[in-house]
């Protein structure tokens, strides 16, 4: 039996960054950068017009309060097309927004503060500009050598798009660990299936599937092994050429118990066996060649928590992730706690009120077999082994679940 700290160091330990991969831009959303993204150019590339209407040298407009300037519209720019002239005192350049500033300009007036051209093919100015105004310079989102995407990140929508303007249509990201779930238990059918007495249905292998997901991995669920050695091993078998191994069920101490004989048969070298958590205590870990192997325990509030703190941080790091979770923020307790001291406990907690201030409450069923404390919670809510009593009103660390911030309800 170990302490969780030190459960968490051997994991990230064992797991190593996987290799990069290059991927179509299309395919990059929520994949991991590899490399660091620098600029090779400036965005916007060239000064534009922000505004529909005249390219001017703003100090022709200067006189615009006694509502005197005219100016001579030389050329029409629309958007996609460069001006082979300069903008020369008295004149002005019609220009639609995105046009590139013609020379000699440095600010552009506004359509509606001017008057349009009548038959001279001048143009009134209603309202006089400063040099600067209604137009973007180059390089004023992006300087060329700049960097912008940091290695480790979490590709989003807008990076997606920056990635598009800084013109890398195939991204250099990690390879997704692949992740084989497989549930454990001879009184486990499928969701499909109609359970006879004795029997539940499988919630392990579905929720951990979806978990390995959200992690980040690629997800194989390989269905149920009954508690025979031989079902156990073919199963673990199938599940060789992958980089994680999750089982569920079968790591406690009961007869039928078999996970982790059948592990070590099969070549798996044991790196832990409990730890002083609550829950999750006989979870399991250990390492065959490069593979990470974890057994959860059967339990779904126990499997799910297990996977958020050991599992999930490992595929994080094989990721190369530059934030290894579980996301941790402070909260106050919103009503009182008592715990049995001895192990660490993770409270399934929800989240409640608005404001600065977060208000965890626990979920009022802590036992591991109740589900439904997944489902409500938000936040595990994170008590010292050696407190027996936490008062409604303390502060308390949490870890967001799934990685939801403060803001999910
Ligand atoms: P075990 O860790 O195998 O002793 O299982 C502990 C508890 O979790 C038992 O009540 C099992 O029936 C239950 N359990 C085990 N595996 C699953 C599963 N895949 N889905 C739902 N419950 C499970
Ligand atoms: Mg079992």
């Amino acid at each position: 039996m170990i302490e969780y700290p030190e459960a968490r160091r051997l994991v990230l330990a064992a797991a190593k960054p996987l290799p990069v991969e290059l991927i179509p831009l299309a395919e990059a959303p929520g994949r991991t950068l590899a490399r660091d993204v620098k600029a090779r150019e400036d965005i916007p590339p060239f000064a534009k017009a922000t505004m529909d209407g005249y390219a001017v040298r703003a100090e022709d407009t200067r006189a615009t309060a006694a509502g005197s300037v005219e100016l001579t519209v030389t050329e029409d720019l629309p958007a996609g097309r460069t001006s082979r002239r300069a903008v020369g005192p008295g004149q002005a350049v019609r220009i639609m927004t995105g046009a590139p500033l013609p020379r000699g300009a440095d600010a552009v007036v506004m359509v509606e503060d001017t008057e349009k051209p009548g038959e001279g093919g001048k143009v009134k100015i209603g309202r006089g500009v400063r040099a600067g105004d209604n137009i973007g310079l180059a390089g004023e989102d992006v300087r060329k050598g700049e960097l912008v995407l940091e290695r480790g990140s979490v590709l989003g929508p807008a990076d997606i798009g920056m990635l598009a303007a800084l013109g890398r249509p195939r991204v250099p990201v990690v390879r997704r660990p692949k992740l084989a779930v497989i549930s454990t238990g001879d009184e486990i059918v499928e969701p499909g299936e109609n359970p006879a007495r004795g029997q539940i249905r499988n919630s392990n292998g579905w929720a951990l599937s979806a978990l390995a997901l959200n992690a980040g991995a690629e997800a194989y669920y390989l269905g149920i092994a009954g508690d025979k050695g031989s079902s156990l091993r073919t199963k673990i078998r199938r599940a060789e050429s992958t980089d994680i191994l999750v089982l569920s069920g079968g790591v406690s101490v009961g007869d039928y118990d078999l996970v982790k004989g059948e592990l070590r048969t099969l070549g798996v070298r044991p790196v832990f066996w409990g730890v002083h958590i609550k829950p999750g205590k006989p979870v399991f870990f250990g390492l065959r060649g490069r593979q990470l192997v974890f057994g959860l325990p059967g339990n779904p509030t126990s499997a799910m928590v297990t996977f958020f703190l050991f599992v999930q941080p490992a595929v994080e790091r094989m990721l190369g992730r530059k934030k290894i979770g579980p996301p941790a923020g402070r909260a106050v307790l919103s009503s009182d706690a008592v715990l049995k001291p001895g192990r660490m406990h993770f409270l399934r907690g929800l989240l409640e009120g608005e404001g600065p201030v977060l208000r965890a409450n626990p979920f009022p069923d802590q036992r591991s077999g109740v589900l439904k404390s997944m489902v409500r919670g938000r936040v595990l809510i994170v008590v010292p082994a050696d407190v027996a009593r936490l008062e409604k009103g303390t502060e308390v660390e949490i870890l967001f679940l799934e990685g939801q911030g403060p803001w999910a309800s």
